[in-house]
Parts: structure tokens; C-alpha cells; sequence
């Protein structure tokens, strides 16, 4: 007989959590309930969500018409094979999606979470040439500190951002670009920019026959340290990409939903419309727009795993034959599933019909009022605003992920109510925007207080030595 009731004792320690070293790493929270922007644990502390509980929360937590929608569509039809059936919420998504993408991105495929997105966009860009006979295309091209994800396609394009070190034997080979990282003030900008296209044109002229595809997260590298380039770049790239035939590919995981002021990044290399334009159907301006975008993470609103690659027709033209090893033969067994496609539509209607542009412009401008009470702290330097993201350079005596600087940081941070999860020296928020400018402003105060303190500590270290 099955024994379903198990036989052993409880133990603290059967859950293995991701990227965490469990040896050295705190107990974590445990988290009881969420509403809005704020998490409570058992007993009842609040705790101010500055991450979107790792960049997926968009509206807030336990939003009661997400939480409608799933309820209603589990009701209804909670999950069916997609291989050979569809369903309304996938098809409502599908279109709502390409009516909201620039350009002839026009043709979604589904999957569960932003890697496989990724994994599914850099297959598509290989067999497409594979399709027309050019086997000869098996490079990448990706840019130095990219993330991407952690399937084996997205380790091998983000292999630079120095988390996959077990691996790189196991990786395929990709060709990394400069990336031409900036923040307020900067005044090499130009200069970065022009020295990576220029190596990446020299890479080309080398290797354009050889290469499939580049892989990018436009305008803002996540896990990398939230490292921000400008929309001019991108445009050019896609000049650059347009001009020697390389597929295009916009990793747009982390960026997606609003995070930098315009419902997708792609759109500031394309046209200066914001996320109010969730009311509107196609934008115009078709001449710089990705072959391949990639979304996840904010697509439900943060409530369920789901997530699209969004291709221009040519890709998915590219695929269309009589024989069966022409076609895509890649898929899960959640693809498009009906309960994340209802949360994402409900999400969309959301973006629709609150003044959330409203609120990101408000997050946006108190993030900025916030950084320049910080900028005054020795410690800090590089701030940078975009959108609902605001990150800072902390000046440290180690800068490594996981450092124990960040670990007393995001401890202190805690203590004073706030979830904040340093990446290295890099300070990051990343709020839910339902969060409110008193809430936003009171926490920038506790930063302050904190980074202060460390500033003290370090100090006195450097005194006793
Ligand atoms: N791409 C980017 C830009 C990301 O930031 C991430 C995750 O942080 C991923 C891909 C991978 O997404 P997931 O963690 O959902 O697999």
C-alpha cells in the first residue's frame, strides 16, 4: 500500500532553496499572508516588498481580481494539453500580447517561466537557420554580465554573469560584447556605447555567416546589478543586426510590464509611447523592433509561472513546411496553461484600466528624490533611475554575490521592515506599483539609516586595523 502519511519527523531543513548556500544562509522568512505591497509573517510584522518578491509582482500582492480570475477559470477548465487543443485564455493572451507588441511581433508560444522563454527563443533562432539550409549559423552572441536564465541555453548566453562557474565546461561556446553600462552623469557614455558596437561590427564582419542570433535584456541588465544602458544603443544594435542578418533577440523577462517606465523596453528603441498605451492597439514606428522578445516574470501580474517568446512572422514563416523536423518540437507539459493565461489577461485589464503609468511616474519621481539623499553618503555612488527601478553602487571591500556585506545589509534592512536583496555591491528597489510615495520615501529614510550604520562599522574596522 502506498503510504501516503510518511513516517518521518518534521525537520526545519527539507526545503532546498534556490540560489542559496544553505550551509552559511539565515532561515529565511516565512511568510503568512501579503496584500499590496507589503508581506506579514506569523507574527503579524510587516515587511515592505522592495523586490516584487524577486521582480514579478506588478499591482501587488493578493490583487482581488487576479485572484477572481484564476478562481473562475479553475472552475472552468484548469489545465489541457496544448499540443492539440487551445483554449480562450491563451487565445485572449495571444492577442491582447501582439496587439500590444511593436512591430509583426505576432506569433506567441507559451511556456512556464522566463528561462524556458529564453531556451525556446534561442532554439527558434537556431533551427530557423537550420530550416533554410544554413548549418553553418551555430554562434551566439550575448553581451558581458548578461543573465538569462538557468536551462542550459540561458546559462551558456548569460555564462559571464558568474553564476554558472560549475558548469562552463558543459556550456556551448558564446561570443560576448562589451556592455555599455551607465548611470546619472555619466560622462563616457558615448564613448562605451560607440567602443561596443564598434566591437561588435568588427565581431560580425568576421563572423556573420556564422552567427544565429544575439541575445540582449533591453536597457536594464537584472542580475547582472541592475546595469542600464540607453535606448540610442539598442536602436543602433538593431541597425547594426538588420544590416548583417543576425535574429534579434530581446530578453525582456525582467523588463517586461512597466519596470522602466513604458510597458515594454523594446518600445523606447522604437517610439516614445508609455504604458498608458495598453488602451491602444500596434504602434507605428516598425523600424526597430527585435525578431524575438522574450517575457515572463510580470506577465501575471506575478500570481503564476507563465511565460511567452513572441516572434515576428518571418521566424515563425521560417518553420512552416511539409516535413515534421521543420517544425518547432519543443514544449512542456503546462504550456499555456488556462489558470496563468486568465491571471495574465486579468493583469493586462488591469494596466488597462487603472492610472498605473500614473503610479510608475510617481514611483519614478520618488526614487529619484530618494537617490539624491543617498548620493550624499560616501559609500554610494552610480545611482541610476528608470521607471520603477532605482539602483545604486555601494563602495564595499568586497563586491561579490553573496558577500557578507549583503548579507548584513539585507539583514539591517529587514530589521527595519524592508525586503531588499542586494546583488553584491549593488542597492536595488524594485517596488510593486501600488506602493505609495510616503511608504517609498519612509523606507529611503531606514536606507539611509542602515548604509549609514555600515559606513560607521567600516570605518571603525579600518581604524582598529
Ligand atoms: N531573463 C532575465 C532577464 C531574468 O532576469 C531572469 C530571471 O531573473 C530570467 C531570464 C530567468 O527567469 P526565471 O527565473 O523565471 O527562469
Amino acid at each position: 500500500m502506498l503510504n501516503i502519511t510518511g513516517n518521518k519527523t518534521s525537520n526545519k531543513a527539507r526545503i532546498w532553496r534556490p540560489f542559496t548556500q544553505e550551509y552559511t544562509a539565515d532561515p529565511g522568512l516565512f511568510i503568512d499572508h501579503a496584500k499590496g505591497a507589503w508581506l506579514y509573517t506569523k507574527e503579524q510584522k510587516p515587511v515592505l516588498d522592495l523586490i516584487s518578491s524577486w521582480w514579478v509582482n506588478v499591482h501587488g500582492h493578493a490583487h482581488p481580481e487576479i485572484a477572481q480570475a484564476i478562481y473562475q477559470q479553475a472552475l472552468k477548465l484548469e489545465q489541457v494539453i496544448f499540443a492539440c487543443c487551445s483554449h480562450q485564455p491563451a487565445l485572449d493572451l495571444a492577442e491582447r500580447l501582439v496587439a500590444l507588441l511593436p512591430g509583426a511581433l505576432n506569433h506567441v508560444f507559451f511556456s512556464d517561466n522566463g528561462s524556458t522563454a529564453v531556451e525556446v527563443a534561442l532554439k527558434m533562432a537556431f533551427q530557423f537557420w537550420q530550416n533554410q539550409g544554413k548549418t553553418e549559423k551555430k554562434r551566439f552572441i550575448a553581451f558581458q554580465g548578461g543573465y538569462h536564465g538557468d536551462t542550459f541555453g540561458a546559462m551558456a548566453a548569460g555564462r559571464s554573469s558568474g553564476f554558472f562557474t560549475p558548469f562552463h565546461n558543459l556550456l556551448f561556446s558564446v561570443d560576448f560584447i562589451d556592455y555599455p553600462a551607465t548611470w546619472d552623469d555619466d560622462p563616457a557614455i558615448e564613448q562605451k556605447e560607440e567602443a561596443s558596437l564598434q566591437q561588435l561590427k568588427k565581431h560580425l564582419e568576421q563572423y556573420a555567416g556564422e552567427t544565429a542570433a544575439l541575445i540582449i535584456e533591453p536597457l536594464i541588465q537584472g542580475a547582472a546589478g541592475m546595469r542600464f544602458c540607453r535606448p540610442i544603443f539598442l536602436k543602433r544594435l538593431l541597425h547594426i543586426l538588420q544590416e548583417y542578418q543576425i535574429i534579434s533577440i530581446f530578453d525582456e523577462v525582467m523588463t517586461g510590464f512597466g519596470r522602466t517606465g513604458t510597458l515594454f523596453a523594446t518600445e523606447q528603441c522604437c517610439s516614445s509611447k508609455d504604458v498608458s498605451h495598453v488602451h491602444h492597439t500596434h504602434i507605428d514606428d516598425h523600424a526597430h523592433v527585435p525578431d524575438i522578445i522574450c517575457l515572463s516574470k510580470g506577465l501575471t501580474g506575478g500570481f503564476l509561472p507563465l511565460s511567452v517568446t513572441v516572434v515576428q512572422e518571418k521566424i515563425y514563416a521560417g518553420f512552416l513546411s511539409k516535413q515534421i523536423d521543420h517544425a518547432f518540437l519543443h514544449g512542456h507539459s503546462y504550456t499555456a496553461n488556462p489558470l496563468g493565461c486568465a491571471a495574465a489577461c486579468a493583469s493586462l485589464n488591469i494596466f488597462a484600466k487603472e492610472s498605473v503609468q500614473e503610479k510608475i511616474h510617481i514611483i519614478t519621481a520618488t526614487h529619484r528624490q530618494g537617490m539624491e539623499s543617498l548620493k550624499t553618503l560616501p559609500l554610494v555612488k552610480n545611482t541610476r533611475v528608470m521607471g520603477a527601478i532605482a539602483a545604486l553602487d555601494l563602495v564595499l571591500p568586497d563586491h561579490a554575490y553573496g558577500s557578507n556585506f549583503s548579507k548584513i545589509l539585507a539583514r539591517n534592512f529587514l530589521q527595519a521592515g524592508l525586503l531588499l536583496r542586494p546583488l553584491g555591491n549593488v542597492l536595488y528597489l524594485m517596488p510593486p506599483y501600488i506602493v505609495t510615495k510616503k511608504e517609498l520615501l519612509s523606507a529611503y529614510a531606514h536606507i539611509k539609516e542602515c548604509l549609514q550604520s555600515l559606513e560607521e562599522g567600516l570605518v571603525k574596522e579600518d581604524q582598529d586595523i
